[in-house]
């Protein structure tokens, strides 16, 4: 297939990569300049699209999508497909859809979890929103850049499952380190806190999968210093994002509202930035109530 790729950041690139690697012929833009294994690299994004029969696009946010959407479904080829990967918010999500049918194009909202190493490793889930010869369409795509691929939904239901996953992440990892913080001035030792938690009611992929203790559970973020992983300033930007979205729609979502204000905390007045999203371990640890 003929491919273009915009936005070769830190998921783009290796994502890129892997579909040329895989034998598709990939042009990539971005505004930085980069240079991607196997990928052509166009001086614009409108010369990176012609002739393309998928664009993806991998960007830091709803209102750059925006931008880069108006300037390229013009240039595109009659029923080709916009395939959105970025995490964005709902509205700019379909709002980009919309553009698109309009335009005579498909759309596919896909945004992923499984962070760089997922991208680089072309083990990312896609969580994809739209028609569904759109979806068959970018579907061998997300068999080459990952492992797993759900059709949820129309134009923005990709986007929708994932702030919602990710704010039950925000919460349960929130918990999980202040249960631990709380269980170390109880006397309790972290790995049997972990023993008995990982297999009890208060189970969840934050302590099963990611504990947020170094030296217990399977290896994870916290074993090297909090080295992300997944940075909290991203969970910080996924919060924002379903607490927007719960504004916009009149959904109440009370736990969802803390964990934002805790990781703004952490990340704009705390030493959060550039840390892993359970680096609140340490932050909790060292805190008493007041
Ligand atoms: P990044 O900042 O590394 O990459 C974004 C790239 O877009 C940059 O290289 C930037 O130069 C480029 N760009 C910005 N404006 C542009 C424009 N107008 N035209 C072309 N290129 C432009 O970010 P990332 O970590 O690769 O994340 C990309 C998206 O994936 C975000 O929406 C993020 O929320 C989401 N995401 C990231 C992770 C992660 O772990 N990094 C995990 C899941 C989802």
């Amino acid at each position: 297939m003929n491919i273009a790729f915009i936005g070769l950041g830190n998921m783009g690139a290796p994502m890129a990569a892997n579909l040329a690697a895989a034998g598709h012929n990939v042009t990539g833009f971005d505004t930085a300049g980069v240079s991607v294994d196997g990928v052509a690299i166009a001086n614009t994004a409108v010369a990176a699209v012609v002739g393309a029969e998928v664009v993806i696009t991998m960007l830091p946010n709803g209102k750059i999508l925006r931008s880069v959407a108006q300037e390229v479904i013009p240039q595109m080829e009659s029923g080709a497909l916009l395939l959105d990967c970025s995490t964005v918010d709902v509205q700019s999500a379909r709002h980009v859809a919309e553009q698109a049918t309009a335009a005579g194009l498909r759309a596919v909202d896909a945004p992923v979890s499984g962070g760089i190493t997922g991208a680089a490793a072309g083990t990312l889930t896609f969580m994809a929103g739209g028609a569904p010869d759109a979806f068959a369409i970018a579907k061998p795509l997300f068999d080459i850049m990952g492992q797993k691929s759900v059709h949820c939904g129309d134009a923005g239901a990709g986007q929708a499952a994932k702030i919602c996953n990710n704010m039950i992440l925000g919460v349960t990892m929130a918990a999980t380190c202040e249960a631990f913080a709380l269980a170390d001035k109880l006397g309790l030792e972290r790995q049997k806190m972990f023993d008995v938690v990982s297999t009890s009611s208060g189970m969840s992929w934050s302590m099963n999968s990611y504990c947020p203790a170094p030296g217990v559970g399977p290896q994870s973020p916290s074993d090297n210093d909090y080295t992300p992983g997944f940075a909290a300033e991203l969970m910080l930007k996924d919060l924002r994002l379903s607490q927007d979205a719960a504004a916009e729609v009149d959904a109440d979502t009370p736990m969802g509202a803390l964990a934002k204000s805790l990781y703004a905390q952490f990340v704009e007045e705390e030493d959060g930035m550039g840390r892993d999203f359970s680096a609140l371990l340490p932050r909790f640890e060292k805190r008493g109530r007041g």
